[in-house]
Formats: C-alpha cells, sequence, structure tokens
C-alpha cells in the first residue's frame, strides 16, 4: 500500500497489468474506492483493506473511471466479501456504485455474468462527495463515459486509463481499446482546464505524476477543435 496524500492511498495488485485500487479516507473513517481492479487481483486487496481499517463495512462508495474488465472485475469479489452475518443485505443497498452517465448503459456487460450495476450516475463536472471534494471530469473517448477524478483539495487528478506511464514517459492509451480515438484526442486537452499539481494513472505503480509532463504530452497528441 502507499501512501498518496495525507488521506489517499493505492493499493496494487501482482504483476504488469494490474490496476490500483484507489482508498479515500474521510474523516468519519469512511472510505471511498477508485476502480476496483482485475479479479484476480481481489484477493490482495481486500486482504490489504482489511489490515488497514479492519472492516469492509468502512467502504461506503465505488467510484469507477469506466467499465472495463481490468478497472471493475474485482467488484463481484468484492460484493460477496462485503455479505456478513451483521449485515446480510446485499451491499449494493448501502454502498454508492458510481459511474458517468454514459458508461451506465453499457456496464453490466463487463462483469461475467455477475450484474451489478451503478446505482448512481454522475454528470461532468459533478461532486460525488462534498467532504472529499471529489469531481468527475468527464473525458469520453477511451470509453463513453470514461470520467477522471478530480480531488480539489490535494490538487490530484486520477486519469484512469487517459494515458499510462512507462518507463519511457507517458504515452497513449492503445487505439484499438478505445470506444472513439479521434474523440480521445479531442477532449484529452480538458483536463488541462482544471486545477491539480499530480496527475495519477491507473496502469503501472500509481506514480504521481507532474503536471508540466502531462502538459507536454497532451500538446504533443491533442487534436482539439
Ligand atoms: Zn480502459
Amino acid at each position: 500500500m502507499k501512501q498518496l496524500a495525507e488521506n489517499v492511498y493505492s493499493i496494487t495488485g501482482k504483476g504488469f497489468f494490474s490496476v490500483p485500487v484507489f482508498v479515500l479516507e474521510k474523516q468519519n473513517g469512511m472510505l471511498t474506492l477508485i476502480d476496483t481492479g482485475l479479479e484476480k487481483d481481489s484477493n490482495i486487496i481486500i486482504k490489504k483493506i482489511r489490515k488497514k481499517w479492519g472492516d469492509l463495512e468502512k467502504i461506503e462508495r465505488i467510484v469507477f473511471t469506466h467499465r472495463h474488465y481490468d478497472h471493475t472485475a474485482g467488484l463481484a469479489h468484492l460484493m460477496r466479501e462485503m455479505t456478513t452475518i451483521s449485515a446480510p443485505e446485499s451491499p449494493q443497498e448501502r454502498v454508492e456504485i458510481v459511474c458517468h452517465e454514459d458508461e451506465a448503459p453499457h456496464f453490466a456487460n463487463t462483469l461475467r455474468g455477475q450484474i451489478i450495476n451503478p446505482n448512481r450516475t454522475v454528470k461532468h463536472e459533478e461532486i460525488i462527495d462534498a467532504e472529499l471534494k471529489l469531481k468527475a471530469i468527464h473525458v469520453p473517448g477511451h470509453s463513453w463515459g470514461h470520467i477522471c477524478l478530480l480531488l480539489e483539495k490535494e490538487k490530484l487528478l486520477f486519469v484512469g486509463d487517459l494515458f499510462m506511464w512507462m518507463p519511457f514517459g507517458i504515452r497513449p492509451v492503445f487505439q484499438k481499446y478505445c470506444d472513439d480515438y479521434d474523440q480521445y484526442l479531442e477532449t484529452i486537452g480538458t483536463i488541462l482546464d482544471y486545477k491539480w499539481d499530480y496527475a495519477i494513472p491507473s496502469h503501472m505503480t500509481a506514480k504521481k505524476i507532474p503536471r508540466k509532463k502531462v502538459e507536454q504530452f497532451i500538446k504533443k497528441i491533442s487534436k482539439k477543435k
């Protein structure tokens, strides 16, 4: 587990393609997760959450950057583990599962037989949590409803799959994994309209990338209309 800010953590599974789960902690100890990672990593992730926070019942919300399985497949396991004797009702009744409104219609298809639908959809610039000051920034293209998540106080931007960090620098996502690559190139610059100091991509090791580097990269690839 890595600490990215006072109340912000990342938990990474094993292997090159693992997607980390980000954990945001509120004053009252309640947790918001960003993405749930791969199914194969869910054991590690659940174990680490339990070790640090004691109980999965602290999780009040899960926000998905988008629907791709490497970001969402861990959800089914997590939901099963959250169903306990003391909380036998479906965790979906007490946990907010959030995605962008344009992502929701495509969502259930990706959870391999176990249909767990988001129960809250958000729009561009909607505040997801007032205390955390967590805001959704809709940047479509990689997927129709892909969102970046801005933590306004900490000035951190979780960029999901907007780009990847590689040992040789930032690179765009692969075209073949995009719903609309042209739209991706047109909208990627949207994130520069907001105040943040570091961007945190999902792939690779939850690294904080300084804004300057991101600006240079976007300048190179953006086709803003
Ligand atoms: Zn993706």
